[in-house]
This record gives structure tokens, C-alpha cells and sequence, in this order.
């Protein structure tokens, strides 16, 4: 019984971090779990930084429109300009 519950309460923590932190969708692919964002959730992130940098907009803006960490908008914008 002990244990039973204990190995739910495990699953329940698994299952907690494995949803997209913007959608709360299940994230079953091992890179969407380590960045916490499913891959649409991601385009539509991506998209709306680069929207925003096109406009000129500060690092500090994207990141609150966009509500993602400044090393998230800056590693988009590198990839950008990169490619
Ligand atoms: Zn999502």
C-alpha cells in the first residue's frame, strides 16, 4: 500500500514537469521535456521574438511580451542572425 502510493506520487511529479509551460500540453519527446515547451508552442515563441526584433524591440521587451528568459530570446536571435 505503502509503496503503491509513494510510486504515484513519483509518476505525479514526472507527469507535472513533462507539460509545456505555455500550453500545459504533455510533452512526450525527450527535447521539448528539456526545454519545458512543446514544439509548437516553440514556433510560435520563435515567431513572436523574431516579429519583435524586426521591429527593433529591447531584449527586455521581447522577453515580456513574449514572457521567456533573456537567454532563451538571446539564443533565438543568435540562431537568426547566425543563419
Ligand atoms: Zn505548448
Amino acid at each position: 500500500m505503502l509503496d503503491q502510493s509513494k510510486s504515484e506520487a513519483s509518476r505525479n511529479i514526472r507527469a507535472l514537469c513533462g507539460h509545456c509551460c505555455n500550453c500545459w500540453r504533455a510533452l512526450t519527446d525527450p527535447i521539448s521535456l528539456e526545454r519545458g515547451i512543446g514544439p509548437e508552442c516553440l514556433k510560435h515563441k520563435v515567431d513572436a521574438i523574431c516579429a519583435l526584433a524586426a521591429e527593433g524591440r529591447q531584449l527586455e521587451i521581447i522577453m515580456v511580451l513574449t514572457g521567456m528568459p533573456a537567454d532563451f530570446v538571446t539564443a533565438v536571435l543568435n540562431e537568426v542572425t547566425a543563419s
